[in-house]
C-alpha cells in the first residue's frame, strides 16, 4: 500500500493538525495561530512554540550567496559522459534501495528545515508561509515516489501465458534525463523532476533556473548525502544556453522540463532534429488560468480565494488565477470585495512574518510585469493598485477586460483580469477558456450541481477546483499537470508520473 504523504498548507484545523504532529520539526503556515502551551515540566510544545524556535533557526542561518560559476558547454558534455557510465551501476541498484535513499533525503531535508528555508527566502525572495510549504513539498515529492517506485519497480509484473511459458514485464531506466527546472519552486520541482527520474532508474543531469542555483546545489549535495552515487546525479549550472548544449547532447534518453510554452517547443524542435533514439518530452508548461463565479457563489469565499489564487505568491505560480469570470448581477460587489481582501495583503521583506507578498524573481521579471500594468491602464478599467516598496517589487492590480481575448499571454505575476458574463452566456465563457489554447487550472464558484458538472463535462483542463482556490496542488492528492500548451503530462506528485521515465521490458521464457 502506497501511504498517503503528508498534507501541506489548508487552512482547515482538521487537515493542518495530524500533519504538524506527523512532521513537528516544520510547523505549518496555519499553526502560526495554533495556542502556545507547556506540559507538566514547564516546556513549551505545541506549534507555536516549534514555530518560534524554528524563526530563530531561520534568521541565525547565514545564508551564503556568493554567485555560483556557470558551467563551460565543456562541462555540460561531460556531465553527460560520467552520467552516462553511472546509468548501468545506478538502474541495477534495487529498486528499494533506490527509495531508501530519496526517504533519507525527505529526513535530511526535514532536519535541515531552517537551513532550506532560509535559501528559500534569500535566493528565491519566498515568503516564510510559501518557504515551509515547498520544504513540504519538496519532502512529500521524495516520499512519493520512493512508495510509488517501490510498488512499480520493485518487481517485474506476471503476465499470462500458456503452459510451458513465463511472461513478465517489467519497467527499466532509460539512461541519461535531463531535469531542467524553473525559479518558482527551486527546490520542490528540482527535486520532484530530479527524484523522479532517479527512481525510475535513470541517472540525471539536472540544469537548475539561473536565478536559483544554490538552492539546487544544496539539494544535489544532500541527494548525494543521502545515498544516491556521485555517478548518478549531476548539476549543471548556467542560463538556456547550457540547457540547450543538454538537450542537444546525442546520448541523453529523456528530458523533463517545467517552464514556458516556447522553451518547451524549442526542447521538442531539438529532441526532434537529432539523429538516433526518439527521445521523450515531459512538459509542464504555463497557463491563462481563469476562475468562473456565478451568482450563487458565496462572495467572501470568491474574494478570499481569488485574492490566494491571484496574489499568493506574487502570482509566479503556473497555477495561479489570471483570468476572472464573473456573472454579471453580482460583478459589482464581488469586485468590490476582492479589491477589499486585496488591500489587507502586506507587500515587503519575505523575511518579515507578517509579509503576504515578496519581491518578483528578478529587475526582467519586473519590467515585463510593469509593462503589462501600463498596457492595460489603457486598454483596461483599473479596479485596484495596492502599493508596493521600491525594488523588485510589484503591488497587486485589478483590470476588468472588456472581452477575454485581450489577454493574449501567460501573465505571470500579480495581476487579476476580470471579464464580466451573463448567465446566458456560460457556453461564450467556456469558449474563451478553450481558445487560449491552454489547460492547466480552473476554478469555479457555484452552488449549482449542474452547473458545475457540465463544466467539468465540458473543458480540458487538468486540475479543476471547486469551491475553493486553486493553488497549492498536494503531492499523491491533486496530482498536478495540464493538456494543450500547458504541458504533456503525466501528472507530477500522481500515480502514472514515474512510469513515464522509464522504459518497458517484456520478458517471455519457454520454461
Ligand atoms: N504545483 C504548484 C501549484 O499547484 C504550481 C507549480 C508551478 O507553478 O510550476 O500551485
Amino acid at each position: 500500500r502506497v501511504p498517503v504523504p503528508a498534507l501541506l498548507q489548508r487552512p482547515a484545523d482538521a487537515i493542518v493538525r495530524p500533519q504538524a504532529a506527523a512532521h513537528p520539526k516544520i510547523p505549518l503556515p496555519g499553526d502560526l495561530f495554533a495556542p502556545e502551551r507547556r506540559n507538566s515540566r514547564g516546556v513549551e510544545f505545541g506549534a507555536r512554540a516549534a514555530l518560534d524556535r524554528l524563526l530563530t533557526d531561520v534568521k541565525a542561518e547565514a545564508a551564503d550567496l556568493k554567485p555560483i560559476a556557470d558551467a563551460t558547454p565543456e562541462q555540460a558534455n561531460a556531465a553527460v559522459a560520467v552520467a552516462r557510465a553511472g546509468f548501468a551501476a545506478w538502474s541495477r541498484t534495487p529498486a528499494g534501495t533506490r527509495a531508501a535513499a530519496l526517504e533519507q533525503a525527505a529526513h535530511l531535508l526535514e532536519s535541515r528545515a531552517a537551513h532550506f528555508i532560509a535559501l528559500l527566502q534569500r535566493e528565491g525572495g519566498k515568503t516564510l508561509d510559501d518557504a515551509l510549504s515547498e520544504l513540504r513539498e519538496a519532502a512529500d515529492f521524495c516520499r512519493y515516489y520512493a512508495a510509488q517506485g517501490r510498488k512499480l519497480f520493485g518487481a517485474d509484473a506476471a503476465m499470462p501465458g500458456p503452459t510451458g511459458e513465463s511472461n513478465a514485464l517489467g519497467l527499466r531506466g532509460r539512461g541519461v534525463f535531463v531535469a531542467i527546472s524553473p525559479w518558482n519552486f527551486p527546490l520542490a520541482i528540482f527535486l520532484g523532476q530530479v527524484t523522479a527520474a532517479l527512481m525510475a532508474g535513470n541517472s540525471v543531469v539536472a540544469k537548475p533556473a539561473e536565478q536559483t542555483p544554490r538552492i539546487a546545489r544544496e539539494a544535489v549535495v544532500l541527494l548525494h548525502e543521502a545515498g544516491i552515487p556521485r555517478s548518478a546525479l549531476h548539476l549543471v549550472t548556467g542560463d538556456g544556453r547550457i540547457g540547450a548544449v543538454l538537450t542537444a547532447h546525442q546520448d541523453i534518453a529523456g528530458v523533463v522540463f517545467t517552464g514556458s510554452t516556447e522553451v518547451a517547443r524549442s526542447i521538442n524542435r531539438t529532441l526532434a532534429a537529432k539523429d538516433g533514439p526518439i527521445v521523450p518530452l515531459i512538459a509542464e508548461t504555463g497557463g491563462i488560468n481563469a476562475m468562473i463565479a456565478d451568482a450563487t457563489a458565496l462572495p467572501e469565499q470568491v474574494a478570499d480565494d481569488v485574492v490566494t489564487s491571484a496574489f499568493r505568491s506574487a502570482g509566479q505560480r503556473c497555477s495561479a488565477l489570471r483570468l476572472l469570470f464573473v456573472q454579471e448581477d453580482v460583478a459589482d460587489r464581488m469586485i468590490e470585495m476582492i479589491a477589499g481582501a486585496a488591500r489587507e495583503l502586506r507587500i515587503g521583506d519575505p523575511l518579515e512574518v507578517a509579509t503576504h507578498i515578496g519581491p518578483v524573481i528578478d529587475a526582467e521579471a519586473k519590467q515585463r510585469l510593469d509593462a503589462h500594468i501600463t498596457r492595460m491602464k489603457s486598454e483596461a478599467r483599473l479596479h485596484f493598485a495596492g502599493s508596493a516598496p521600491e525594488g523588485c517589487f510589484v503591488a497587486p492590480h485589478i483590470f476588468e477586460l472588456r472581452d477575454a481575448g485581450q489577454l493574449t499571454e501567460e501573465v505571470f505575476g500579480p495581476i487579476l483580469h476580470v471579464v464580466r458574463y451573463r448567465a446566458e452566456n456560460l457556453e461564450r465563457v467556456l469558449q474563451a477558456i478553450e481558445r487560449t489554447g491552454y489547460g492547466l487550472t480552473l476554478g469555479v464558484h457555484s452552488r449549482i450541481d449542474d452547473t458545475i458538472e457540465g463544466i467539468i463535462d465540458r473543458v480540458q483542463v487538468g486540475n479543476i477546483y471547486v469551491n475553493r482556490n486553486m493553488i497549492g496542488a498536494v503531492v499523491g492528492v491533486q496530482p498536478f499537470g495540464g493538456n494543450g500548451l500547458s504541458g504533456t503530462g503525466p501528472k507530477a506528485g500522481g500515480p502514472h508520473y514515474l512510469a513515464r521515465f522509464a522504459t518497458e521490458q517484456t520478458v517471455t521464457i519457454n520454461t
